[in-house]
């Protein structure tokens, strides 16, 4: 190759400027383009450790490029928390961080995704894909202890340590042919897809001791420019070290291995920062708030090992609707769901291809689709809370066939084709493994309650909720 990094970067000290990206290319494979990011130090900011990207052969476009395409995959096979108000905090914290990371320039898309799973963990794939674990949020004391895992996470992104790793560790070849392959090879694309991308990702993630010193460091750096006290990020990870004292260590240590004398290493940087400044942000009501959120989030059951693989997945649902006529109201639906109507008229059900599934004891069950059904309740009219009262009988009689059926979200008014409606959410064994979301919207009419159901496991909800919303905003009542 011929190229060493002092050279490079003695080149760039000579341009005085604070960020100079050479570019060199270098014999391997199909002529790939080298960049280094190499970083100035201001004298001002001279006490800071520096720290910049290490070798890698990757350009920084390729590690956004595969961090997406890992990071698609991760939506997909990953449960989500699928909380609007979390994943705006979490993109606003991320977003305030990222703004003081060095990137030598580089415009990285950070997203920001809370992961539904009570495993206190976070991960960044290249590009800056951050997912952070709901148990992160739940275990965090206050929002400076979040913030610091995330300054780490993005630390990792600046400092490129996913690719640049990739290229070290153990099985680094099959990667960059896969990573190689997702990033223009025909074939190779194919094959990444057929192994699961995240799968495949998931030696981006493994760090090495010094990659951990790296981030800590960098993150300690972004935190103190954020405002928040520097101390959160040792402290959060010496939390978590102490709870694991006798029990599994945390997931996030087998990914992010402990590198000696941690709180020693950050406390020394932040004397190179000048201390602890008087004004530093500790907490936020905000945080607060967005924990007993998360904490309220119904719990997705991760399957045993060795248990047998979930069915595969329907088809996503259609963009095309077609049109449903019941005795007294219309509806559209995705043309790639079938229809089965009930006998009475009245209730139907639609799923895709491969959403009704046996559940374990020869009965068919709906794990995805849309059913609508009607139920006599006995209620008085007159009484403003009929609508509530009958909704609780709705929920008794499905929980009589369903019994770990549970409300994991109070009932909220809503209009359904202007009518008062009431918006509820269970979640119940899905037939497909695991949790399902089943959204509940009941509507007083003369032939009884009148229940839409929209079901999907809860791993795959946010693929449906669109659509669920579309079906719903086309129920027209005949009178
Ligand atoms: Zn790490």
């Amino acid at each position: 190759m011929g190229i060493h990094r002092a050279e490079l970067r003695a080149a760039g000290e000579t341009t005085g400027q604070t960020h100079r990206r050479l570019c060199v290319r270098v014999a391997v494979g199909a002529g790939v383009v080298l960049c280094l990011f190499v970083s100035v130090v201001p004298r001002a900011q001279a006490q800071r450790t520096a720290l910049k990207p290490g070798w890698n052969m990757f350009t920084p476009q390729q590690d956004i490029d595969l961090g997406k395409k890992v990071a698609l995959d991760a939506e997909k096979q990953l449960p989500l928390c699928n909380d609007p108000k979390v994943d705006a905090y979490l993109t606003q914290l991320g977003l305030r961080l990222a703004a003081k990371l060095p990137t030598g320039g580089v415009a990285y898309p950070f997203e920001f995704h809370c992961v539904n799973d009570k495993a206190i963990n976070a991960f960044a794939l290249p590009g800056g894909y951050v997912f952070v674990n709901r148990g992160a949020i739940e275990a965090a004391d206050n929002e400076a202890q979040i913030a610091g895992v995330m300054a780490h996470e993005l630390s990792h992104v600046a400092l490129r340590h996913g690719t640049n790793h990739a290229l070290r560790g153990e099985g680094a070849e099959g990667v960059i042919g896969r990573a190689r392959g997702g990033l223009g090879d025909a074939t190779g694309g194919a094959r990444l897809t057929e192994l699961s991308a995240f799968a495949a990702g998931g030696v981006l993630l493994r760090y090495s001791r010094t990659a951990e010193s790296e981030a800590d460091t960098l993150g300690t750096q972004v935190l103190y420019d954020a405002g928040y006290d520097p101390r959160a990020l040792a402290q959060f990870f010496v939390k978590l070290e102490a709870e694991m004292k006798g029990k599994n260590p945390p997931e996030f240590f087998s990914d992010h291995p402990s590198p000696e004398h941690r709180v020693e290493r950050v406390d020394q940087e932040i004397s190179k920062l000048g201390g602890v400044p008087p004004s530093a942000k500790l907490d936020s009501r905000e945080f607060e708030w967005i924990k007993r959120e998360v904490l309220a989030l119904p719990v997705v059951k991760k399957p045993a090992p060795g248990a047998p693989a979930a069915p595969a997945a329907p088809a996503p649902p259609s963009a095309h609707f077609a049109s449903y006529q019941a005795s007294s109201y219309t509806l559209q639906y995705p043309e790639n769901w079938k229809k089965y109507p009930d006998k009475d008229g009245i209730g139907v059900s639609f799923a895709p291809e491969g959403g009704v599934l046996d559940d374990g004891s020869g009965h068919s069950a709906l794990a995805y689709g849309f059913i609508v059904s009607v139920t006599q309740a006995k209620v008085d009219s007159n009484d403003s809370n009929a609508l509530e009262n009958a909704t609780q009988q709705v929920v008794r009689v499905m929980q009589q066939s369903n019994p770990n059926m549970k409300i994991v979200r109070q009932s909220e008014r809503v209009r359904l084709n202007g009518r008062p409606g009431l918006s509820t959410y269970l979640s119940n064994d899905s037939p497909a493994g695991g949790s399902e979301t089943d959204w509940l919207l009941t509507v007083m009419r003369p032939e009884g309650i009148l229940s839409f159901i929209c079901v999907a496991p809860q791993s795959a909800y946010g693929n449906y909720d669109k659509t669920f919303s579309s079906i719903l905003d086309t129920v027209r009542f005949s009178k």
